[in-house]
Parts: C-alpha cells; sequence; structure tokens
C-alpha cells in the first residue's frame, strides 16, 4: 500500500499511470520539507519494482530492500551525503562527482528488480556542472529507468531541469489527517498525536522525526520560553538577544528562519485566541500563556506584530542587513495594554 499521509492528488495521479504503464522518464516532487517527498519517492520504486499483484506491498523483498536503502537498483542522492564527501565544491552544492557516481549504472539493465530509480534530493542545491551532467542523461529517455527529483525550492531549480519533468505538487496536509494517522500508524497516544499534528504545519513528516527524536521538542520548548522571556524584556535584554540572533544567523540561517517560524506561531495563536478561535491554536500545550498574552495585549498590536515577523522572515530571505532587521523585530514586540478589562 501508498504509506503517504495526504497527497490524495498526487497517489491518485501516480496510480493512474502505474495503471496505464505510462510514467513519465523523470518527475519533479515540489513541496515543503517534511512534507513527504522522499517518502513517496520510496513508494514509486517500490510500485516500480514490487514483486506482488499490488504493488507497493510493502511486504515483499523488493518493497523491504527499498525502504532501508539496500535495492541496487535504486540510487538516492542528498545534499547531506555530498556535502560530507569533502570535495573542493561548496559544502551547499550537489557537485558532479556525485551525480556521476549514481549515475555510472544509468545505462546498465537493472539488477535485481525491474527498474532502476534515481532520486536526487535538493535538486536545487546542484551544482551547475551536476546540472549539465543531469540534463545530458534525462534528455533522451532510457527503457526501464526513472528520475524523481525533489525540491522545496523549485524557483531556484533550472528551467531546462524542470521542463523535461512531470511536475507533481505535494500541499500541505491537515491537522485533522496528520492526528489520525499518527494514532493510527504510529501507535501515538491522542493527546500527543494532537500537540504534534498541529506542530507539523502540514508537514507529517516533521511529526514522525519528533516522535523518534525527542530533542526536536526539547528544542522547541526551549526556544519558546526563550522568546516569551522577550516579550517583558527591557530594551537591554532585546538587543542582547537581537545580537545573539545575528550571531547565529552568521552560522546557521535556517535555525533563525526556524525560530521565526515558531515565533510567527507563537503570535497567530495570540490572535487566534483573541478573536475566540482558540480550538484552533497550535501551541495547545501553553494554552494558558497564549491565553494571559491575548488578554494583555489589544487586537490591533497583535496584528502588527505578526506581520512584522513575516517581514522580518522576509527581510533576511532579500539579504537585509540581519543586524538592522533582528532589532528593528526586538524594537516592535507590542508593549502590554495597562487598560484593565479590554474589548478589543
Ligand atoms: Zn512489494
Amino acid at each position: 500500500m501508498w504509506d503517504i499521509i495526504g497527497q490524495e492528488k498526487a497517489l491518485s495521479l501516480l496510480r493512474k499511470s502505474l495503471k496505464k504503464g505510462n510514467l513519465a522518464h523523470a518527475y519533479l516532487l515540489v513541496g515543503l520539507p517534511h512534507i513527504g517527498k522522499m517518502a513517496l519517492a520510496l513508494n514509486i520504486a517500490q510500485a516500480l519494482n514490487c514483486e506482488s499483484s499490488e504493488p507497493p506491498c510493502g511486504k515483499c523483498t523488493a518493497c523491504k530492500r527499498i525502504a532501508s536503502a539496500k535495492h541496487s537498483d535504486v540510487q538516492i542522492l542528498e545534499l547531506s551525503q555530498s556535502a560530507e564527501s569533502g570535495e573542493g565544491e561548496s559544502k551547499t552544492k550537489i557537485g558532479v562527482d556525485q551525480v556521476d557516481q549514481i549515475l555510472h549504472s544509468v545505462n546498465l539493465a537493472p539488477f535485481e528488480g525491474r527498474y532502476r530509480v534515481f532520486i536526487i534530493d535538493g535538486v536545487e542545491f546542484m551544482s551547475i556542472a551536476a546540472v549539465n551532467r543531469l540534463l545530458k542523461t534525462i534528455e533522451e529517455p532510457i527503457g526501464k529507468v526513472i528520475f524523481i527529483l525533489l525540491t522545496a525550492n523549485e524557483n531556484l531549480v533550472p528551467a531546462t531541469i524542470v521542463s523535461r519533468c512531470q511536475r507533481i505538487e505535494l500541499t500541505p496536509v491537515s491537522k485533522e489527517e496528520i492526528e489520525k494517522a499518527l494514532i493510527e500508524h504510529q501507535q501515538i497516544d491522542p493527546q500527543r498525536a494532537k500537540l504534534l499534528a498541529r506542530l507539523a504545519n502540514g508537514c507529517p513528516g516533521w511529526a514522525i522525526s519528533a516522535i523518534a527524536d525527542d530533542s526536536l521538542m526539547q528544542q522547541r520548548t526551549e526556544w519558546l520560553e526563550e522568546w516569551i522571556g522577550m516579550f517583558g524584556a527591557d530594551f537591554d535584554q532585546r538587543f542582547t538577544f537581537a545580537a545573539k540572533m545575528v550571531e547565529k544567523y552568521s552560522q546557521n540561517r535556517e535555525v533563525v528562519q526556524q525560530k521565526l517560524d515558531l515565533l510567527l506561531s507563537w503570535w497567530r495563536d495570540v490572535l487566534l485566541v483573541k478573536v475566540d478561535c482558540g480550538v484552533e491554536i497550535a501551541n495547545i500545550d501553553f494554552e494558558d500563556i497564549l491565553k494571559k498574552m491575548a488578554n494583555d495585549y489589544r487586537l490591533p498590536q497583535i496584528r502588527v506584530f505578526v506581520n512584522k515577523i513575516k517581514s522580518t522572515k522576509e527581510h533576511l530571505r532579500m539579504n537585509v542587513n540581519p543586524q538592522l532587521v533582528m532589532e528593528v523585530l526586538m524594537l516592535n514586540i507590542p508593549e502590554k495594554s495597562k487598560v484593565e478589562n479590554l474589548t478589543a
């Protein structure tokens, strides 16, 4: 069976193509990190090589070997793997050597299965030489060879690659659907499943990682407490915090974006409580503090700050001076309203 959470549209398209035997020779799976691109790519590889009458069964030798990355006809190239290779290129690139390494078998007949499947995760990180090497290979379809390219940022994928692939978009999954899948397939208790499904923000892979690795939730709690401490802090403390964020940004941009995502989810929750939609909040384990904050701030203040966080994220992406951006954000943390019994 297809063990993907959500993605009915993508699955229905793939099921039809498999049934008719008219698969594309290259697919581009587009979607947010942790939405399920790699899970789907492996599932397609299983469907193509499964030994049962209802592929992908998930139980036969081929399906199991693919799931554990041991099948000799399924090659996977990921960014982290190439970063470790220590070649001269930047660590944020997939180099031509890595592409060469997995493509050397492209013209050979499948060894143990029916199809050779090449999965490249993070295709937007390929160097120009690597892109050219890949283009040469996918230009002319080769029988029994399927390429599955994955990207979280389609805008950075060269148009020459996009135009040669069938594009499949993976869309955010509803929290209800994630929650149900976590309870049924991961045997998680309902309260934890509810929290993880909400924090996953449409991307079930995040919830599954958080089940396997406790440090993800610990880190989220630490980061949240750090932010909450800043809401009542004086300007000195806020500027010290901004400086720490700038330093972090110079080491790891993604972590700072994740911290800002968390801040955004927090203030969205404050907004939801404020407008009586508290049942929709993500951070349900901090509900008491959220309720108190919704009471402490006026609606326009909350709205303005939510937008401020969004523009902070955007400005960082546009390479505006990070120190300026972070200081402006910290200065814009709203002041608690002194008025009792706020109604607006
Ligand atoms: Zn199977």
